[in-house]
């Protein structure tokens, strides 16, 4: 199986014509993705010209090519430095070990964000990637019930001199969440910048290690605290969670908007319809569209917003979470099944959206973000 480990160590044999130093070693290469056959490399430049670009992409390739016996589709994306950017990738903003965070958001409150995002977590965890959840709902926050570890206290460890959070884990994910600091039914009303300073720390003072997803749990809304997140912290893409409701609907549109605002410009990977019909059991083939019938499903061909999945009502999702081991772990399930498809095309999503956005697009991610979501 084709990994990143596997392409660092061949390109740590690749070298720019006037450096001696291979491409990894001197941190010209920002971000390596691996998509079944597909791999995607950026690479930070210091002298663009297009013979400079031919050249090195010529090396890459014909190693990568020469090196991996089955077919592979290799592209390198360029990002130019310049003076000013330089300085924003040497900001203390960049996180280095983290490659993608994910907001997972929702108009209204109640249509299972949390759920999806426990779900997708594990999913994405069985699929082999280093996945964390930092549980951002300051009104509910609701991921160490699901994943069965509320009342615990991460520990502070040291790391290089400084005294960091370490994240818990459960089932192979590690969290961090607003609700281990604050007890199980105190109302947590902060203020917005209150809580996106503990987001923050929660961020940039935690032993996340190596992730290569870090999912973020909004609050439910479109409010000031979700305007604070979102500008202080490198979100690479945004999942919108709504029923086929009406009125909720109505929300997950001004969430929508709310990404694609000018100053926060965050890409919209998708929407996912949650609790999209129900299906009793000794009735397979009925389904019963108890909110309504593909209303998300219409509002992202609406909006032109890719349309993730859709999730029935099953009573084992619900189950799952109130005993705190997400449904989607349990093997051969139809929830296992559902969200690693919707997982799926999350990540087809963000590699598309990458791709399709124009170079100065990408330099303006990398730069907010310190690491592209292809990694
Ligand atoms: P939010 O984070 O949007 O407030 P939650 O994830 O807490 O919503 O979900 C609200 C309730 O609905 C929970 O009791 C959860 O177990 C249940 N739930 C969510 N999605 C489903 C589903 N697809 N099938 C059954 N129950 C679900």
């Amino acid at each position: 199986m084709l990994t990143k480990n596997k392409i660092s160590e061949l390109l740590g044999n690749i070298h720019f014509e006037d450096n001696k130093t291979d491409i990894i070693s001197d941190g010209s290469v920002k971000n390596i993705v691996v998509f079944d056959n597909e791999i995607v490399i950026d690479l930070k430049i210091l002298k663009p010209t297009l013979q400079a670009k031919n050249t090195i992409k010529r090396k890459i390739i014909d190693s990568l090519k020469n090196n991996i016996d089955f077919n592979i589709d290799v592209k390198v994306n360029f990002v130019v430095i310049s003076e000013k950017e330089n300085t924003i990738f040497n900001s203390s903003r960049k996180i280095e070990n983290i490659s993608n965070i994910i907001a997972i958001s929702s108009g209204k409150g109640g249509v299972g964000k949390s759920t999806v995002t426990a779900n997708l977590a594990v999913s994405l965890s069985k699929m082999g990637f280093n996945v964390g959840v930092l549980d951002a709902d300051i009104y509910g926050p609701s991921i160490p019930e699901m994943f069965d570890v509320s009342g615990q206290k991460p520990l502070a460890v040291d790391v290089n001199g400084k005294s960091k959070m370490k994240p818990i884990e459960s089932y192979g994910v590690k969290i961090l969440s607003i609700g281990f600091f604050t007890k199980i039914d105190q109302a947590v009303i902060w203020r917005g910048p209150m809580a996106s300073k503990a987001l923050n720390q929660m961020i940039f003072d935690a032993d996340w290690g190596v992730l290569d997803f870090l999912l973020v749990d909004l609050p439910p809304g479109t409010g000031d605290i979700h305007l604070s997140i979102m500008q202080s912290l490198p979100i690479s893409g945004s999942v919108v969670i709504s029923t086929p409701q009406k009125i909720a609907l109505n929300d997950a549109r001004k969430g929508v908007s709310m990404f694609k605002k000018e100053n926060i410009n965050v890409p919209v990977l998708g929407i996912i319809e949650n609790m999209a019909y129900f299906t009793p059991e000794e009735l397979p083939d009925n389904k019963y569209y108890l909110f309504g019938k593909e209303g998300a499903k219409n509002l992202s061909s609406d909006l032109g917003i890719p349309f993730l999945g859709e999730i029935p009502i099953i009573q084992s999702v619900r189950e799952a979470s109130d005993i705190g081991r997400p449904a989607a772990m349990q093997e051969n399930t139809i929830s296992e099944d559902i969200f690693n498809r919707i997982s799926k095309n999350m990540l087809s999503q963000l590699l598309i959206r990458n791709k399709e956005l124009p170079e100065t697009e990408i330099i303006k991610i990398t730069t907010m973000s310190g690491c592209l979501s292809q990694k």
